[in-house]
């Protein structure tokens, strides 16, 4: 599942940090999903709940997914436009045709460690 490849990918990632920050464990991790990334947010939430049980960093943390909205640039008009709401058409002048500038990307945000222990 392309989910869960992504979800280790995240694992790693918090491993470093970890190492580099000489942090035992972590409380939550923060990512970013765009609309148009073909990433299922509550695919990721059950996975990271399965996972995260075999790492002791990880364990008893939470994964907090935030939705980015797709924005694209018709390559008619130049018209930018919320993707999702619009349908993939340009409202200007009813295009299909255009690039993604933003929520096309999936990456962690911020990794979150209780100060108090
Ligand atoms: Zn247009």
């Amino acid at each position: 599942m392309h989910e869960l490849t992504l979800l280790y990918g995240v694992v790693q990632k918090v491993e470093q940090v970890c190492k580099e920050n000489d942090l035992d464990r972590v409380d939550a991790i923060v990512i970013e999903v765009g609309e148009a990334t073909s990433v299922i947010p509550e695919f990721l939430q059950d996975g990271y709940e399965v996972i995260s049980d075999d790492y002791d960093f990880l364990r008893g943390s939470e994964l907090i997914i935030e939705r980015i909205r797709a924005i694209g640039r018709c390559r008619g008009c130049g018209t930018e436009f919320p993707v999702v709401a619009n349908k993939g058409l340009c409202p200007t002048c009813g295009s299909f045709d255009k690039d993604i500038i933003e929520g096309a990307d999936f990456f962690i945000r911020e990794v979150r460690v209780m100060e108090t222990q």
